[in-house]
């Protein structure tokens, strides 16, 4: 079997096949495992699956361990201050990573002894009654029983198999970019948000980083430019910011400087089937909730070790691909909802809301009862986290 893509999605499926007694490749474009990167919490049956891997261990001795969070305003002022858990949408055992040291950590479970190829991608296939011909981008030609595509939201095995991905992928009407910056705020383990009408910029340092990440969310029409090209990219947030007060302007000038610039879209991948004959999809690729939802990292994981286990129960791949869908998709549907819901909260589109919405979060933050009020408020994620029972597939 080919697994393309080696991030949470694929090292989680390869680890899972190994483990049901088949032999894995995965092929990933980027020339290594990235490290570093923005916060990704882990929730519900997800941490159950990494506790079946041994793994969850781990997680937790690098967790951010960011202690909890502040709303501000333009001039600084702090509005509401809320525990990590309570502002990062978590509920007791939930565990937040930074998203390169999970997939380092997953990485490591499988490096020796799953086949992997960095510095490749498939370039194209061809599909056959008992297989699939696939050609690499290296020139390499290998035949594979199945191809699974864990490449994610732009997955390039899903434009292959299923089409373009303009008939899947549906914009949300936001656009989020992250990057480190210097942390030049001083930050320990804590995160503060300046919220303005259709923009909501944050800044955060974790555990063991000596640097600060700038994440930036904006309301806005789709825009158009290409994936690869930075430097249009990092002119439409500065474009989006245009004026803005509080840290924004010196967070944004750290744009330029940062090796790991991230925008995109936030946007949801829906599809009516995760496979066609003998190629098949997992995570962001198949079922990618949005960053919104806070839950693309549990998809991952819960929807890798799903796919293994039932292609493996069945014995046969149609009715293993078949189980696939019917176990997974209720649950990718309930995270699924979670992405639009969160995102009105997270960016508030008039002057009135962001007005309504401070004073609100500042009188709860000083009530008796306001911690228990906020908990209530992430019920709908720990809901949607564990809307799945897991089978034992050993
Ligand atoms: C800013 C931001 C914040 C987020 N916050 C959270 C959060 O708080 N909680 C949460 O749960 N999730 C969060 N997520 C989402 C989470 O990162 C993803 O949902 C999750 O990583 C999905 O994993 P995946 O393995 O399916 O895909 P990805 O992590 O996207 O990995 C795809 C992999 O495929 C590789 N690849 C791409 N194209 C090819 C190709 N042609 N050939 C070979 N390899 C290829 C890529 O290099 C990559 O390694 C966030 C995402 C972003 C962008």
């Amino acid at each position: 079997m080919l697994i393309s893509g080696a991030s949470i999605a694929g090292t989680t499926l390869a680890y899972w096949l190994r483990r049901h007694g088949l032999t894995p490749t995965v092929v990933e474009r980027a020339p290594a495992i990235r490290d570093g990167g923005y916060k990704v919490d882990i929730r519900g049956a997800a941490l159950d699956v990494a506790d079946r891997m041994g793994v969850l261990p781990s997680i937790r001795a690098r967790r951010t361990d960011v202690r909890g969070g502040s709303i501000v305003t333009a001039t600084g002022r702090q509005v509401a201050a809320m525990d990590g858990d309570t502002f990062g949408g978590r509920h007791g055992g939930d565990a937040e990573i930074l998203r390169g040291d999970l997939n380092r950590l997953l990485y490591d479970l499988t490096k020796d002894d799953v086949e992997y190829l960095f510095d490749d991608s498939i370039a194209a296939l061809v599909q056959r009654g008992d297989g699939v011909q696939v050609t690499f981008e290296s020139g390499a030609v290998r035949d594979f029983d199945v191809v699974v595509g864990a490449d994610g939201l732009h997955s390039h095995t899903r434009a292959l198999a299923f089409g373009p991905e303009s008939s899947f992928v549906h914009d949300l009407g936001y656009y989020v970019s992250i990057f480190s910056v210097p942390n030049h705020l001083g930050l320990d383990r804590w995160e503060l948000t300046y919220v303005a009408p259709g923009r909501t910029a944050l800044t955060y340092s974790t555990a063991g980083d000596g640097g600060a990440k700038a994440m930036f969310l904006f309301a806005s029409p789709p825009l158009a430019y290409g994936h690869r090209d930075r430097a249009r990219q990092e002119a439409l947030l500065a474009e989006a910011y245009a004026g803005e007060g509080w840290e924004v302007p010196r967070l944004l000038a750290g744009a330029a400087q940062a090796g790991d610039f991230y925008f995109d879209s936030l946007s949801q991948v829906r599809m009516d089937s995760w496979s066609r004959g003998r190629v098949a999809l997992v995570g962001d690729a198949a079922y990618c909730a949005s960053p919104a939802s806070g839950q693309g990292t549990s998809l991952a994981l819960v929807g890798a070790y799903v796919l293994a286990g039932e292609l493996a129960a069945a014995g046969d791949l149609r009715a293993g691909l078949a189980a696939y869908e019917r176990e997974m998709r209720p649950f990718a549907e309930a995270n699924q909802k979670l992405g639009p819901a969160n995102i009105k909260r997270m960016v508030l589109r008039t002057r009135g809301q962001v007005r309504t919405s401070l004073a609100m979060l500042s009188l709860i933050n000083r009530l008796p009862g306001g911690k228990r009020l906020m908990a209530k408020a992430i019920e709908p994620i720990r809901r949607a986290a564990n809307a799945i029972t897991l089978k034992t597939y050993e």
